[in-house]
Formats: C-alpha cells, sequence, structure tokens
C-alpha cells in the first residue's frame, strides 16, 4: 500500500524515461520528428483526422478561441464547473463568458442549463459553447450540439478530464475527441491527468483549416507558403510560442501507448469504489454517470452530505490526510471567483453551488491498488462515523 494515495498522480516507467533519453541524444529537443508522431499516433488514438500539439491544455483553448476567430464582445458559453482556464480563454480574446449552471448530481453541463445561458446572449453573438466532460463522463453531446448550432455556434470540447471515454449517441458508438459534434476538442498532459508530459496539451478537429490556423497560431502566426523560398515566411496575423518540445512530445508517444491498460486499470478502481462506497449512501454517494457515457474516470469524485455527518469539509479533508488520504475539491464554481464577480455581478447557479458544497475528489490513479481503496473506503466510513 501506497505511504500517502494523493487524489492524482502521474505514472511514470522505465520505458517513458528511455523515450525522453532517446530524444535527448537526438538533434532535435524541439519542433523535430516527434512532434508529427505524437500528433500522429494522438489522432488515431481518438478518432479525429487532425491533432496539434501545444504547450498545455490553457493553450489549446486559448488556440481553439484563435483559431475560431473569436473577437472582443463575442460570447462564449462555459459551465460554471471547471477549471478557471476554460472560462479565461474567452477573456484571452476580448470575449464575454456566460455561465451555464450544471446538474448537481453529475457536474455537467446539460441542455437544459444550456438553454437557460443561451437565454442571456441577447443581441450579442454567440460564437462557441464549451462542455467539460468533468471526471471524464462525456457531456450530452448531441443536444448540446443542436441547441448551440440553432444559436449560429460551435461545440468546442474542453476534454482534459476524458482521455479514452466513449459515448453512444443513438447508433454512434464515439470517442471523445473524434470531434463528431464539435469543431475542435482540448487536452491537457498535467501530470494528474490520464497521460503525462508534464505540460502539455493537445487539440483535434476535423476541419483542415482549422489545423492549419492552429498550427500558425502555435508559432508566431508564421506561415509557409508552399511555393516560398526555403528561408521564406509570412505573419498574416500574430501569434504565441505554445509549441510542445521534441522532449515531451516523446513521452507523450510512450504514454499514449499505455492507454488502453491505464484506462482498464482506471476503470476497474472505479468499480471497486462503486462497491465499498455502496453502503455509506445516502450520506456519500458516488456522482452520477450519464447512461450515454462509458468514462475513463479521471477524477473519483464523492459527493458528501457533509451536515449529515455532523462535520465539515475542512474536518473531513484533515482527518482523511492524517490517514494518508489526499482529496481535493472540483470545482469552485467560476462564475464566484473575484475576477468574474467583478465583471459579471453575483450570479446564482444552483446547481453549481449545489455541486460545490458536496464534491469531494478521492484518490484514483493507475498505480493504486484494490487494497488503496478499501483503505480509502475504511478510512471514510471512520472519519465520517458510519
Ligand atoms: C487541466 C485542465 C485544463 C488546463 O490544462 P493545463 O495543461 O493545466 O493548462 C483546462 N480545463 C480542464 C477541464 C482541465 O482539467
Amino acid at each position: 500500500m501506497s505511504a500517502f494515495l494523493a487524489y492524482g498522480r502521474q505514472t511514470i516507467e522505465d520505458d517513458d524515461i528511455a523515450a525522453v533519453a532517446a530524444a535527448l541524444r537526438s538533434d532535435f529537443l524541439t519542433t523535430g520528428p516527434r512532434v508529427d508522431a505524437f500528433e500522429e499516433v494522438f489522432a488515431e488514438a481518438v478518432g479525429a483526422r487532425h491533432a496539434v500539439a501545444c504547450s498545455n491544455g490553457t493553450a489549446a483553448l486559448h488556440l481553439a478561441m484563435l483559431a475560431l476567430d473569436v473577437r472582443p464582445g463575442e460570447v462564449v458559453i462555459v459551465p460554471s464547473i471547471t477549471f478557471l482556464a476554460t472560462a479565461n480563454c474567452a477573456r484571452y480574446v476580448g470575449a464575454e463568458v456566460i455561465f451555464a449552471d450544471v446538474d448537481p448530481a453529475t457536474g455537467l453541463m446539460t441542455p437544459d442549463t444550456l438553454a437557460a445561458a443561451l437565454n442571456q446572449v441577447g443581441a450579442r453573438k454567440l460564437r462557441a459553447v464549451l462542455p467539460v466532460h468533468l471526471r471524464g463522463d462525456v457531456a450530452e453531446l448531441d443536444r448540446l450540439e443542436a441547441l448551440a448550432a440553432q444559436a449560429g455556434a460551435v461545440l468546442v470540447e474542453d476534454a482534459p478530464h476524458a482521455l479514452g471515454s466513449e459515448a453512444v449517441f443513438g447508433n454512434h458508438r464515439e470517442r471523445v475527441g473524434d470531434c463528431r459534434h464539435s469543431a475542435m476538442s482540448t487536452f491537457s498532459f498535467h501530470p494528474v491527468k490520464t497521460i503525462a508530459t508534464g505540460e502539455g496539451g493537445m487539440i483535434t478537429t476535423n476541419d483542415p483549416d482549422l489545423a492549419a490556423r492552429l498550427k500558425a497560431f502555435r508559432s508566431h502566426g508564421m506561415v509557409r507558403p508552399a511555393d516560398g523560398d526555403p528561408w521564406w515566411y509570412e505573419m498574416p496575423e500574430p501569434g504565441f510560442n505554445y509549441r510542445l518540445p521534441d522532449i515531451l512530445c516523446a513521452l507523450g508517444q510512450s504514454q499514449l501507448k499505455k492507454l488502453p491498460r491505464f484506462a482498464a486499470q482506471r476503470q476497474a478502481l472505479a468499480a471497486r469504489y462503486d462497491e465499498v462506497l455502496a453502503d455509506l449512501a445516502p450520506v456519500v454517494k458516488i456522482a452520477s454517470r450519464p447512461d450515454w457515457s462509458t468514462p475513463v474516470l479521471h477524477l473519483l469524485v464523492a459527493l458528501i452530505d457533509f451536515k449529515a455527518a455532523g462535520l465539515t469539509r475542512r474536518q473531513v479533508v484533515d482527518r482523511l490526510k492524517a490517514k494518508g488520504v489526499g482529496t481535493q475539491v472540483h470545482y469552485i464554481p467560476v462564475h464566484t471567483q473575484p475576477y468574474y464577480q467583478a465583471r459579471y455581478g453575483q450570479l446564482h447557479l444552483p446547481g453549481a453551488e449545489a455541486w460545490y458544497e458536496a464534491c469531494l475528489t478521492l484518490p484514483l490513479y493507475p498505480g493504486m491498488t484494490p487494497a488503496d481503496v478499501d483503505h480509502v473506503a475504511a478510512s471514510l466510513r471512520a472519519v465520517l462515523g458510519l
């Protein structure tokens, strides 16, 4: 059993280290053949035509906004239960954020909460809706897409939690990242995510023009016309340096080979959590899984009735920590952040607030054993006095 169970962590093995060492001994530390190679295997793994690597998941979101040419004053809808970056990317390009509420049982934006957000667009131009596959469960993409399309907008899936997740809509089994319902999907390879490169991100799309724009904005806005001289480049619009170095693409390729194993390990551990936490209901419930979704869970979120247990969340967090169990809270509703409150006033999103009151993320990562899950459950039972 591990000494301390963090809520999430990377799994780096000897062959991952060897792949990085090989990159370090090669001619290219950045912008070499490993970037294209990683993009190619990633696109294939998720079933998209194009994949564009970039420096992290936040850069991926910013690049998506740039590729769509989202402009100041235009509107982007994001769920309030997400990481800050999902909303911030709209502000990077001067767009305004409308926060959608979430289902308090799943934490996901739903067609109903999107419809309520759409009512607030008014005369402004809505450009994009950014569903987040919170925890790894897939948002209801087919219906969200239809609503967004009626309003003249596209979906951009913020998918860092859902690499390997699948869903069935109608007769189609779909992989997250295949962009069947969206213009683009974004991923992160932060150490707690399903595969890790330290920092790293990816955008997938089926649209060759978007892929070309993403690649240009990733590297200063430079484009090289096919018929140009060898040194020639042009900059139609300024971009950024959001490249992912070859060293990290080597690690990404090596990690991606393990996705099937990591996914199976996460699914087996999540199934064990279902079993061992079942009799802690109704005080402890695992966040619901929508029936169309076959997740590779990134986060195991328990929804806890702290009032019923007679404890504050802080007490539970501290007492679990003393038993070697790390936890985290995903997430503080973004609409309550000082910056967004100052900009948009005090909003009331009851689903997001209910989710935040109850959520506690328990340890889940491939290096855990079933005995570790049992230890988490026993610790929770003891701390809550159940
Ligand atoms: C991790 C994450 C991001 C940001 O990714 P970074 O690689 O840390 O920049 C954005 N959105 C969601 C939902 C995430 O989980």
